[in-house]
Formats: structure tokens, sequence, C-alpha cells
């Protein structure tokens, strides 16, 4: 079973909105498991004091590494990835999302005040993974997306209710538009094509329009594309 073993200060908010719907459910069938650690619980002083002041001056608090060490050792396994989410890291994608997935268990480490000290990334071999190019104010939203984007493409979890393969990225392209019913809605008719039965000619149109829209929107991602293709 997929496993996220998830170390925050703020175990509470957990699962959150990885509790709603088909994964949720998924949760409760035992499909992906979630483990929360509460980073605090190694704290060892009586007022539970996780963080302090940097070295060398400046604003805020760190995570201390003596604390999340111990929070660290005590969970995991010898063999698995331990993630930190930092607006350093390597941009997280569907790419990563996918490797992620083939993992058994993975531990995520949520962040907090002006981030953690840099001698823990070392010593326990963490990787970082950046969800954007924004500064949030803790690791926990981060996490969420990760284990979402990693959740729907687990076997069992979404099961045959969305197509995978068809989804933005997976293809290197973005999704094409999509409609449903009524077919006339405020004047406006689906494209004639969608009514026409000919799959050829469907699986044609959508795949241009694919085309087109990632072309428009996305340049960075239609040059990878046309490079692969060259190929
Ligand atoms: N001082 C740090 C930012 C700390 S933000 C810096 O300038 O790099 C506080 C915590 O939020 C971080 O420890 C991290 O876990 C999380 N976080 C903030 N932005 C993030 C992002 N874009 N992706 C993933 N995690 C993020």
């Amino acid at each position: 079973m997929w496993t996220a073993r998830v170390f925050t200060l703020y175990p509470e908010i957990f699962p959150g909105p990885l509790n709603k719907g088909l994964y949720g459910k998924a949760l409760g069938k035992k499909a992906w498991n979630l483990e929360v650690v509460n980073i605090r619980d190694s704290a060892e002083d009586k007022h539970k004091t996780v963080d302090d002041t940097p070295f060398g001056g400046g604003s805020g608090m760190l995570l201390k590494p003596d604390i999340l060490g111990r929070s660290i050792d005590s969970k995991i396994k010898k063999g698995e990835r331990i993630f930190y989410l930092s607006p350093r890291g390597k941009k997280f994608d569907q790419k990563i999302a996918k490797e992620i997935s083939e993992e058994k268990t993975i531990n995520l480490i949520c962040g907090h005040f002006e981030g953690i000290d840099e001698r823990i990334l070392s010593t326990r071999n963490i990787e970082e993974i950046s969800i954007g190019d924004y500064i949030l104010s803790g690791g926990e939203s981060a996490s969420f997306v990760v284990i979402d984007a990693v959740l729907r493409l687990l076997p069992g979890v979404l099961g045959n209710k969305i197509s995978k393969d068809e989804e933005s990225f997976e293809n290197g392209l973005l999704e094409y538009p999509q409609y449903t019913k009524p077919q006339i809605w405020e004047k406006q008719s689906v494209p004639e094509v969608l009514l026409s039965g000919d799959h050829a000619k469907i699986k044609d149109w959508r795949l241009s329009q694919s085309k087109d829209i990632t072309r428009r929107r996305r340049p960075d991602l239609w040059k990878k594309y046309l490079d692969k293709e060259k190929k």
C-alpha cells in the first residue's frame, strides 16, 4: 500500500482535503495510507521548543536540526526517500508525481517559520521539491498538492473513473476542450465533430485542439513536444 508519511507541526490539519470523495473512500479502504508525525513530539524541553534564531542574524526562526533529526530517525526505514517541501527545490511536475507513485513509502517534511537548519538536508539525504515560484507559510499545503497528484496515479484509488492517459501532460500536451449535456446551452452548441460518432475523426480533432492550445498557451511545453516528435 502506498504510504505518505508527513512530518509537520500541525498534524491536526491532516488528512484535510485528502479525505474527500474518492480519496477519502480509498483511504478508508486502505488503498493508500497516511501517517502523520508531529515534529513537536520530538522536542525535549518543558516548553516543547522546536525552533530557534538563525546564526548570523536575520529575521524569523528555523526548525532545529536536533529535533527534526530525532523525529525523522524515529520513523523512517532504510531506503525510503525523504522530501523537504521547499521553494528552493526541484519543480514538482507530473513526471516527479509518477516517480513518487512508484515508491512504497515516501516522507514529506513540512517546514515552517523561515525554514529548517541546512545540515539536516545532507545528513539525512533529503531531496528538496518545490510546488512553484512563490513562498507559502508552511509546507503543509504543498504536501497536499504532492499527495493529491500522486493519488490520482495509484491503481485502486480513482478506479477507471478517470481516463488518466488523456489528461494534460500525459502526452506532453495540454488537454483538449471537453463538453457534456445539454448539447445546446445558452445558444451555444458543442462542436459538431463530437456528435458524429466517428471515433477516428474525434481523436484527430482532439489531438489538433491539444496541439493548438499547448502551442498558444505554453510555448515551453510545445517546444519540448516538438523536440520529442523529431526523435
Ligand atoms: N525562507 C525560506 C522560505 C520559508 S517558507 C526561503 O526563502 O526559501 C516556510 C516553509 O514553507 C518552508 O520551510 C517550506 O517547507 C514551505 N514552502 C514555502 N514555499 C514553498 C514552495 N513554493 N514549495 C514547497 N514548499 C514551500
